[in-house]
């Protein structure tokens, strides 16, 4: 062995001590660092010919590169939808690296029943029923992509075509349809060959980003027959807006579609009693994406998706291999997903769900729903600013009151970063460009919220 190896093989106690602390001390302190780094990253250095060590590497990490961490983690952090990590979840993910599985029936571990425990939990907790399997993969964009993929094998079902065998070319043209859907699903016909341009847009209701059902109806009767897919959505990133998925899913008793409904971070309404309305009908999608580094607020990377044609998605991810044997029973995850071998990604949720249970994780969902209004009510009261949508739940979508060119939006967005206080993303909402603020993180409190307001109101007086 390297000499430096073993001697951080006979420091080991030490050195996980020593990033442990150093991790508490960051994630303790997060919430009075600037949000974001402003400073540009240090210079490419060359390859380390002689290593430094473990305790080394770490002194280098905490000198050259944390300082230009945003704080991601925290809970002013209000771009994209990003979610934390609870601190059972770090804990669970410390682990997952700890034991390093390999998650795959033939590896001789139980991680394999970890995963199908908290698969089980998770379908639980968004209130699908018994006949949707499911399976952890990195994020949304990959749930989407296998959930389309099973949609692509079924469309060659209804046609008489083994996609799987013959190609997405032995299919021609696929019809997708969607209402509003996120930039995700395009990628994903992308990758399964069914190409970014079929993916074909149903006029939304108007004022909102919700699909108008008698236009997809429409769209579906002039098929003629022919097999879709339709991608429905539980959550728009912009206004939080939801299909009416009970009556889409009605369509499928007079037409052919598969429904795969994205709710990477919208189906958490479920865990709200006010809110869970919005995913009613989610248990009759084919397919379903839900986020977990969102708003289970896990660490990247993890999501789950569902299906109710596990058979066909098996014939998409077999991996055919002397040394794995036929799938049979219940299959293995590497003839489910797009990887082979994978990390026990559903240890920090597993962690976090039994640390916290369905009240906990209600709790999270509904304070930030809270504050996201709260936020909505400033933003709404400051004479220079203008909601772009009412705040259906989690999100507050807003830009200028005048002029809001794309510039002095984004000037906005720079502002608000330099104050070191919050961190808010761009958008163009009907046509107009805006910023989001959106509220996914478990530690975000009233006076986060607060702060964030005052950080807008400063940015807006510069
Ligand atoms: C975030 C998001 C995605 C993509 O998720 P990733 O985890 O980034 O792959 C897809 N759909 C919606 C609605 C999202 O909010």
């Amino acid at each position: 062995m390297h000499r430096i190896l073993a001697d951080d093989l006979s420091r080991l106690p030490e050195l996980l001590q020593s990033a442990r602390d150093f991790a508490a001390r960051e994630v303790t302190g997060v919430s009075d660092r600037p949000v974001v780094g402003l400073d540009r990253a240090p210079g490419r250095e060359s390859l380390p010919g002689e290593g430094a060590g473990a305790k080394g590497a770490l002194a280098r990490f905490a000198e050259r590169w944390a300082p230009g961490f945003s704080g991601s983690a925290g809970p002013r952090y209000l771009g994209f939808v990003t979610g934390g990590a609870t601190p059972a979840s770090v804990a669970g993910d410390w682990l997952t690296s700890a034991f390093d599985q390999n998650v795959s029936g033939a590896a001789g571990s139980w991680a394999t029943a970890l995963e199908r425990e908290t698969v089980a939990w998770l379908r639980e907790l968004f209130g699908l029923g018994e006949a949707h399997s499911g399976a952890f993969v990195t994020g949304a964009t990959v749930s989407t992509t296998v959930g389309l993929a099973v949609a692509r094998e079924w469309v060659g079902e209804r046609l008489g075509v083994d996609v799987s065998r013959a190609g997405a070319a032995a299919l021609g043209p696929v019809e997708v349809l969607s209402g509003c859907p996120h930039s995700s699903v395009a990628k994903a016909l992308s990758v399964l060959g069914v190409g970014r341009d079929r993916l074909r847009l149903v006029p939304v209701l108007p004022g909102r980003e919700a699909v108008d059902v008698d236009a997809l109806e429409a769209a579906l009767a002039a098929l003629d027959g022919r097999p879709a897919i339709v991608v429905a959505n539980a959550g728009t990133v912009d206004t939080v807006d939801f299909d009416d998925l009970r009556a889409i899913a009605a369509l499928k008793e007079r037409y052919g579609f598969w429904l795969h409904v994205d709710a990477a971070f919208g189906g958490f309404a479920a865990l709200s009693p006010a809110h869970a309305h919005l995913v009613d009908g989610l248990d009759a999608a084919d397919s379903v994406c839900v986020d977990l580094h969102k708003w289970l607020n896990v660490p990247y990377d993890a999501a789950v998706q569902f299906t109710r044609r596990r058979d066909l998605q098996v014939r998409v991810f077999h991996n055919a291999a002397p040394y794995l044997g036929p799938p049979s029973g219940e299959p293995d995850f590497l003839h489910l997903t797009p990887e082979n071998s994978r990390r026990l990604r559903a240890l920090p949720a597993w962690f976090s769900l039994v640390a916290y249970g369905r009240a906990g994780h209600r709790e999270i969902v509904e304070r930030n729903v809270a504050l996201a209004a709260r936020l909505g009510e400033g933003v709404g009261a400051l004479d220079r600013l203008r909601l772009l949508a009412p705040v259906r739940l989690n999100v507050v979508c807003f830009t200028l009151a005048e002029d809001p060119t794309p510039e002095r939006v984004a000037a906005l967005a720079d502002a608000v970063a330099a104050t070191g206080e919050a961190f808010l993303t761009p958008t163009v909402y009907g046509g107009v460009p805006g910023l989001r603020a959106a509220f996914s993180n478990w530690r975000t409190s009233e006076a986060d919220t607060e702060r964030v307001l005052a950080a807008l109101t400063e940015a807006l007086s510069d």
